[in-house]
């Protein structure tokens, strides 16, 4: 199989991060917004940008049905499987999201947010898929454009698996990694990555 490769590193995205917190800190200096994240994949990219913002935030946490792959198949039609536990009619909220592909998952969340009249409303994604966006969608604050790829780790699974990465990884062959679940744990670890790195290089 092709090998998966580090598309950012520990380094990278932790530097990255700290500055959409810079960022986010400066914009809304004075305030507290509420930082409405997606639930599950979104939540490591959470834990270090909300540490990286200077302010009283609040945070709150939704989750909708992901029809992953198929979200184009699905036509955006997506379930609200958990709400949010705060009213946001009148507040600042910043929608937090891992990666926006075709858009339409995150399309549809802004809609149903926006009918709840909140006093602002932006999108903070980590990786920004532009090759494959289907509906348009304004990123406020964008980590890294990602190439049209399938990306694990750092809240990303496959098959719930890899969440727990520090890296990012690309992975061409999903077929392989079905057929071997474990094929990823080298990377699990700092020491692990660098093994896995010498290992694909020799
Ligand atoms: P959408 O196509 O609606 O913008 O994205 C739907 C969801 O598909 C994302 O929130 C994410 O959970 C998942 N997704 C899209 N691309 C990838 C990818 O490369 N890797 C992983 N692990 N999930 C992805």
């Amino acid at each position: 199989m092709s090998t998966p490769s580090v598309l950012f590193s520990e380094e990278q995205i932790q530097s990255r991060v700290a500055e959409l917190g810079r960022a986010i800190a400066r914009d809304y200096a004075g305030r507290s917004p509420v930082l409405v994240t997606m639930l599950k994949g979104a939540v490591v990219f959470l834990a270090d940008l909300f540490r990286a913002i200077d302010l009283p935030v609040r945070v709150d946490f939704m989750s909708i049905s992901s029809y992953g792959a198929d979200s184009e198949a699905s036509g955006g039609v997506v379930r609200i499987l958990k709400d949010l536990d705060q009213d946001i009619g009148g507040e600042e909220v910043i929608v937090v999201e891992d990666i926006i592909d075709t858009g339409l998952t995150i399309s549809y969340l802004l809609a149903t947010l926006r009918a709840r009249q909140p006093a602002s409303l932006e999108v903070c994604a980590l990786l920004d898929k532009t090759a494959r966006r289907i509906v348009p969608v304004e990123i406020k604050y964008r980590g890294f454009e990602c190439p049209d790829r399938f990306v694990i780790g750092y809240g990303l699974d496959h098959s719930e698996r890899y969440r727990n990465l520090p890296v990012i990884l690309a992975v061409d062959d999903q077929a392989a990694l079905t057929e071997d679940p474990n094929l990823l744990a080298p990377f699990l670890s700092a020491r692990g990555e660098v093994e896995a790195d010498r290992r694909t290089s020799s």
